[in-house]
């Protein structure tokens, strides 16, 4: 058997004035490069899956029209062509899984955008896997190996797909190419905000064992012996007593890695200091919002809330220790009207963070935000998933227009990465450098 394992990502944002704008902000630019640069991590583990005797090939698709890659992949005689795309990316992923099935190569579709929209997706492919792969992979070999491919494989979202994970085919890529490579900690995220697809959709909170994790790096270690590592996990430091354990592994290898995770973080003393000599270059910390009334509601239990005002102190004592903030904001919430823009940026200014990120709310299918927008009427209609980028807006906002909401949300972005503040967020780090040399 011959399987072709796929990876669509890199996401193009649509509006013009901010694909203009983005030319001149080299942090937004730098972070949209890292994001469409990484490896699909499912991809690569469900290649892991795949028995001894099956010839395995991982690609990204390359910036080419679909119909010559549709032909180019055709000629290789691919048993199957396995596909993993974002929403931003579907509609390229659906384009180009029917030109392949018309030349007679079967595709499979998986995660994210599969998992909430099946029915759509199955218009498409041959397959569709909806929830996790890996409970289902072997089913779906076999049944393709009869030539009886179901049209949808449904994994529980509470089946533990990290109790026995296989090891990622690492070994697949052209390394040459990534600046980072991804491993998996810990899948989904017990918080619930209601605009998050990833934490939920695929998984309920589960983690690796230590020594499985031992495993995913010793096999990165042997094609990259100083890598970058990007943890592909929804919300890594949950477990507290697990996370001391696992920075304590990552600082016994030769690594810089990064990671999102929520502000609770900082309340971990032990795990803050082990942090910075684990080779942690920077955390992403979703603050949400620089208005306490956006923020309640974000999740049921209102714990985001309930850290507004420790907002500062949080991010002082994790960047004191030595350890970068990427703090991330999200704007067009319900309670968001015209002064949010003003009010970001003068939150933001004084919470000393050493990097920072703006994009607008998206209403991902799958989530709370999207049935809820739907059921008012206030998503775009007809729907167009190439804008699902988190820079171009998708449905209509409550206290503002959209034009508000767009112009006030290139204002900002304009705003939060002129020279000054670019250099005031590089002298945070630095002085947070310094702390970790101390
Ligand atoms: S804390 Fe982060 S990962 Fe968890 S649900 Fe919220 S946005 Fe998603």
């Amino acid at each position: 058997m011959k399987i072709l394992f796929l990876a669509m990502s890199g996401v193009r944002v649509h509006d013009p004035a901010l694909l203009e704008l983005g030319l001149t902000l080299p942090g937004f630019v730098e972070r949209s490069r890292v994001i469409a640069s990484l490896p699909s991590l499912g991809l690569l583990t469900l290649a892991g899956l795949c028995p001894e005797g099956t010839e395995v090939v991982y690609r990204e698709m390359d910036d080419v029209p679909c119909e010559v890659a549709a032909t180019e992949i055709a000629k290789e005689n691919f048993d199957l062509v396995a596909i993993s795309s974002l929403t931003a990316r579907i509609e390229d992923a659906y384009d180009l899984a029917e030109r392949l099935r018309s030349e007679g190569v079967r595709v499979v579709l998986g995660g994210l955008h599969a998992t909430a929209m099946p029915e759509e997706a199955s218009r498409h492919v041959d397959a569709v896997v909806v929830g996790q792969g890996e409970p289902v992979w072997q089913t779906l070999l076999d049944d393709l190996r009869r030539g009886a491919l179901q049209k949808t494989y449904h994994a529980a979202r509470a089946s533990n797909a990290l109790s026995d994970p296989p090891l990622p085919r690492y070994d697949l890529l052209d390394i040459e190419r990534y600046n980072r490579l991804t491993i998996q900690t810990a899948r989904g995220c017990p918080w619930h905000c209601h605009f998050c697809a990833a934490s939920r959709l695929l998984s309920d909170y589960r983690k690796k064992s230590l020594a499985h994790i031992r495993r995913d790096l010793d096999a990165i270690m042997e094609i990259w012996p100083k890598p970058f590592l990007e943890l592909a996990d929804d919300n890594t430091f949950v477990d507290k007593a697990w996370s001391r354990e696992l920075v304590k592994l990552l600082g016994s290898y030769s690594i810089h890695w990064f990671t999102e995770t929520d502000i609770s973080v900082a309340d971990d003393p032990a795990l803050l200091d082990d942090l910075a000599d684990s080779g942690c270059a920077q955390l992403l910390i979703g603050l949400e919002s620089a208005s306490p009334i956006s923020l309640g509601g974000v999740e049921r239990r209102d714990w985001k809330l309930r850290q507004f005002d420790l907002y500062r102190e949080k991010i002082a004592r994790i960047q004191d220790a030595g350890i970068s903030v990427n703090g991330c904001f999200i704007l067009g919430f319900d309670h968001d009207d015209e002064s949010i823009f003003e009010r970001t940026l003068e939150f933001s200014d004084g919470l000393g963070l050493s990097e920072m990120q703006i994009t607008l709310l998206t209403p991902f299918p799958g989530t709370d935000l999207h049935r809820a927008l739907d059921r008012e009427g206030r998503l775009h209609r007809p729907v167009n998933w190439r804008k699902y980028t988190l820079f171009d807006l998708n449905f209509r906002p409550a206290r503002m227009s959209e034009r508000q909401l767009e112009e006030g949300f290139r204002w900002l972005m304009s705003e939060v990465y002129t020279p000054a503040r670019t250099a005031q967020r590089k002298a945070n780090l630095r002085a947070c450098l310094r702390h970790r040399r101390q």
